[in-house]
């Protein structure tokens, strides 16, 4: 059949943010050999592949406009759980959910987990994510043992820190280019209990919020801070701190055999009375600069009705998954969606590189509507986003009259992040430009990516809007 793959269901696909769309064929293999068939018939029709889990990427990173879409959630069965050792074998659609409520009441923890539980095991490794942990434990790449990569050549490749080294560090970070995972096995956390104890920290002002994560690191288990992106003057970036530890066994008021289980730890069907699938219909009127001015405020006085330094008992679910509490929130967006921008910077910078961000984002008159800072140690893969320093995840929303601006205020934002030293994240990615990745990762890192590419993946086969967007004038001339 010449063109089986363009017979395929075609629909639109979207990143997280809603504001980068493909109208692509849809594919949805249930085995490697089906995955490998399809790698096949793309190359000699043609067509291009983006690699998909459960689309959690708030860009172009899984999608591919006029291409093939090849979503591999549906292959997720877990191979073996070894309860003694803690280690998990499983296929790539496991999700971040399916995850821990198959290994909590065994007493363990995916070791790094991402702000959502919807991703698939396969996403977090292709993009390498970091949890509220990343400066104790690393991103989850630390904690896989190996991986099976299906590449586009055809070829099934055993990756570990012994075999295929090289592979094993790159498709780790590679957002999808090299090859797809078909097998992982990850080693997970021992936990004694389902709680976490959690201490809140308000912030004056974005100093304040530095001085204390460098006070903090790397005491508590987990720290993440929210700042409030819209106030400006001598308050810009206060904000409220979390820090959270894992709880020993003996200090757990229900008993670990039954906080570990999974009735304990999900979450609310309803808040204040409204069911959880509407709130954000709530939300909508209130996503606007002023709205979200109001909204920040209230959090941050609500604050207040704590003594700083409050400590409580949260479930993990309830600590790591905050976002999931409000399914759908990004549709209180609007049409246009939103886009993150999440730049990395050595500790000595940040604090400057943020408030510069912070400050030219409000001049322009489009404050980011969520930041979150967190703390980074660097890693051994070879387009980690992580450095020495610290991250601010920037929510900012898009819409039809402001798209070009934002996408200005992106660039020069890009600008000033590189001038610090600093990177970016694929898995937010919406604005980057190709120099800016060059920039960022350095030649020989670059370099060294895109000779993987070549080897792996000659025809060019997987190959997302993202990629096109960055590597597209070095790979394929357009
Ligand atoms: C609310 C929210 C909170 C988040 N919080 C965090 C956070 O705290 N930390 C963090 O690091 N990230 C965070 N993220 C980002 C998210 O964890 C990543 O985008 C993750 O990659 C999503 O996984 P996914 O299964 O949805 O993959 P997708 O978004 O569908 O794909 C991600 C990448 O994986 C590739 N891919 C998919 N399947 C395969 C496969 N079988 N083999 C090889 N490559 C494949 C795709 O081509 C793409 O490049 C958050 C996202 C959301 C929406």
């Amino acid at each position: 059949m010449p063109s089986e793959l363009r017979r395929a269901p075609r629909r639109v696909v979207a990143g997280f943010g809603l504001a980068m769309r493909s109208y692509s064929h849809y594919l949805e293999p249930r085995s490697t050999e089906e995955l490998a068939r399809i790698f096949g018939r793309a190359a000699e029709e043609g067509l291009h592949i983006a690699l998909r889990g459960t689309g959690n990427s708030y860009g172009d990173a899984a999608i591919a406009h006029r291409e093939l879409v090849v979503d591999t959630a549906g292959m997720n069965r877990v191979l073996s759980f070894d309860r003694e050792q803690g280690v998990i074998d499983i296929e790539p659609g496991v999700t971040i959910r399916d995850l821990w409520t198959q290994v909590l009441p065994h007493g363990f923890w995916p070791a790094v987990v991402p702000g959502t539980m919807k991703p698939t095991l396969a996403g977090v490794a292709a993009m390498n994510v970091h949890g509220k942990n990343n400066y104790k434990v690393g991103p989850i790449g630390d904690h896989v043992l190996d991986f099976d990569l299906l590449t586009p050549a055809g070829q099934t490749l055993r990756c570990s820190r012994t075999e295929n080294r090289e592979l094993f560090h790159a498709a780790i970070s590679g957002f999808g280019m090299l090859g797809a995972f078909t097998r992982m096995k990850l080693r997970l956390k021992h936990v004694e209990s389902g709680f976490l104890r959690v201490e809140t920290i308000r912030t004056r002002d974005l100093a304040e919020s530095f001085a204390i994560f460098e006070e903090r690191c790397p005491e508590p288990d987990y720290l993440v801070g929210w700042l409030d992106g819209v106030v400006g003057g001598r308050s810009a970036g206060r904000g409220v701190l979390h820090a959270a530890s894992y709880l020993p066994a003996s200090e757990d008021p229900l008993g670990a055999a039954r906080s570990l289980q999974i009735e304990a730890q999900e979450l609310p069907s309803r808040i204040l009375g409204v069911p959880k699938s509407l709130l954000w219909m709530g939300m909508r009127p209130f996503l606007n600069n002023l709205g979200v001015r109001c909204i920040n405020a209230a959090k941050y006085q609500a604050s207040r009705l704590h003594r700083n330094g409050h400590r409580y008992l949260q479930s993990h679910v309830g600590f790591a998954f905050l976002l999931d509490y409000v399914p759908e929130w990004r549709r209180a967006y609007g049409l246009g969606g939103l886009i993150q921008y999440q730049p990395f910077v050595p500790r000595a910078e940040a604090p400057r590189v943020f408030g510069e961000l912070i400050a030219l984002a409000r001049k322009r008159g489009m404050p980011p509507y969520l930041l979150v800072l967190k703390r980074h140690r660097p890693d051994d893969f070879l387009l980690t986003h992580a450095v020495d320093g610290y991250s601010l995840a920037m929510d900012l929303r898009v819409t039809a009259a402001n798209r070009e601006a934002l996408w200005k205020l992106g660039h020069d934002m890009s600008e000033i992040v590189l001038a610090a030293g600093g990177r970016f994240y694929f898995a937010k990615d919406a604005l980057l430009a190709p120099h800016h990745v060059r920039r960022a990762w350095g030649d020989e890192r670059w370099n060294a990516f895109l000779a993987l590419k070549r080897t792996h993946d000659p025809r060019g086969v997987l190959r997302t809007d993202l990629a096109r967007r960055l590597l597209g004038e070095e790979l394929w001339g357009s």
